[in-house]
């Protein structure tokens, strides 16, 4: 493992590359990354890197659309191009569309979690780390909101009442942290009485409601840092407790669930990206249009947040 790290090391010097690697990539990965973090944080690194010529990015498909789109003259990779969100995928272009005409002049708020077709249809793109934000300084009492609505109902509990969401899809959501349920979580914290529980707003309301702090996987690191605790039980997915671990190495984080894996994000592994340095065979291409459309709501979250 550490050859290929360093054979990587190296091909990113020679071509003068750059790694961006999401909180929920193998350790092994998240060791070689030139910039760690959630998809807002990814987001402003594509936007700001002005030295690099390639973007690895190691994450999934709309992430590397996101950097495609931000960073046009680059050459932007993506070490497998299997590697996709389900989550993204139930929010198609023609939904966006469709409830646009059902809802004319309602603003549409899209979480990045979505492909650069569906960000081309919307008004303003949001993250879990900024989406009460963006709500908020649009300053309107209606949005069309999607695709996964557990974050929705987090928005609208942060927002002042009155906000009306319109959910597109109507259910949408994200399989690994569908898995988290208040049963297991309230036999955790009778287990560990010490222990706080940090969730990420993907997770059911169910479950947002007995914890402690929910936010964003850079927000979820940064309060555990900050957090009196020493034991923390977390709700997200499983790369994240090892970046914690690794990071804050004085306290004891306790996964929620063993099996919260994101098998899309484990997809990527450290002889695909050193194999796509050496061959640049998965460029990621948005056609100018559309790459266009998008970047206009995905500059205006960076506006508004
Ligand atoms: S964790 Fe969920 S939202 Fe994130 S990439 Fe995986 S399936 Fe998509």
């Amino acid at each position: 493992m550490k050859q290929l790290q360093e054979e990587i090391l190296k091909l990113k010097e020679k071509e003068n590359a750059i790694l961006l690697v999401h909180n929920y990539q193998r350790p092994e990965v998240q060791e070689v990354a030139d910039y760690l973090g959630d998809s807002l944080a990814l987001c402003r690194k594509a936007q700001s890197e002005t030295d690099a010529d390639i973007i690895v990015f190691c994450g999934v498909d709309f992430m590397v659309e996101s950097a495609a789109i931000l960073s046009p003259d680059k050459m932007v990779l993506i070490p497998d191009p299997s590697s996709r969100c389900p989550m993204a995928a139930q929010c198609p272009k023609n939904t966006v569309i469709e409830a646009k005409r059902k809802h004319p002049g309602v603003p549409v708020v899209l979480y990045v979690n979505t492909l650069a077709e569906a960000k081309a249809e919307a008004d303003v793109m949001c993250t879990s780390s900024n989406a009460d934000t963006i709500v908020r300084r649009l300053g309107t009492d209606k949005v069309v909101f999607g695709p996964d609505w557990n974050l929705g109902w987090h928005v609208a509990r942060q927002v002042d009442s009155g906000l009306e969401l319109i959910p597109i899809p109507e259910h949408g959501y994200c399989y690994v942290h569908k898995m988290f349920d208040p049963t297991t979580l309230h036999s955790l914290k009778t287990k560990y009485p010490n222990a706080e529980l940090v969730v990420h707003p993907e997770c059911d309301p169910e479950v947002q409601k007995i914890a402690d702090h929910v936010g964003s996987t850079q927000q979820m690191l940064e309060w555990s840092k900050k957090t009196s605790s020493d034991v923390i039980i977390v709700g997200t997915e499983i790369g994240l407790v090892e970046r914690m671990r690794r990071e804050i190495p004085g306290k004891t984080f306790i996964p929620a669930l063993n099996d919260a894996i994101c098998h899309n994000m484990k997809k990527i592994t450290l002889e695909k990206i050193r194999d796509v340095l050496v061959k640049k065979n998965y460029v990621c291409m948005v056609p100018d249009e559309i790459a266009e459309r998008a970047r206009s709501g995905i500059k205006k979250m960076v506006q508004l947040s």
